[in-house]
C-alpha cells in the first residue's frame, strides 16, 4: 500500500486502538496496520477496525488482543496468507 500523503511504500506494523462499546472503552492491542516510514502516517484498514469492534462486544475485561481475534475465527479470507 502506498501512503496517500507522500506516496511512500508503507510498512506493516501493529498498533493499539480503543473502541467504544455501549459507552465502555475497550482497548484493542496488536491491531494490524500500515505505517509510512516517511511521514509516520498510520493506517488501520476499515475491515480490521470492523472486526475489532465486532469482537470487542464479546470482550469482558476491557482489553482485546487482536491475535486472539484471529484464533477465534474472525480472520481474513482475502488473498490467502496475505494477512495470516
Ligand atoms: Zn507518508
Amino acid at each position: 500500500m502506498i501512503c496517500d500523503v507522500c506516496k511512500t511504500e508503507m510498512n506493516d506494523a501493529t498498533t493499539e486502538m480503543e473502541v467504544s462499546i455501549k459507552g465502555k472503552m475497550i482497548k484493542v492491542i496488536n491491531v494490524p496496520s500500515l505505517i509510512c516510514p516517511q511521514c509516520k502516517k498510520l493506517v488501520v484498514e476499515s475491515l480490521v477496525e470492523k472486526v475489532a469492534q465486532k469482537c470487542a462486544k464479546h470482550c469482558k475485561d476491557g482489553i482485546l488482543d487482536y491475535n486472539d481475534v484471529k484464533l477465534l475465527g474472525f480472520g481474513f479470507e482475502k488473498g490467502k496468507g496475505q494477512l495470516s
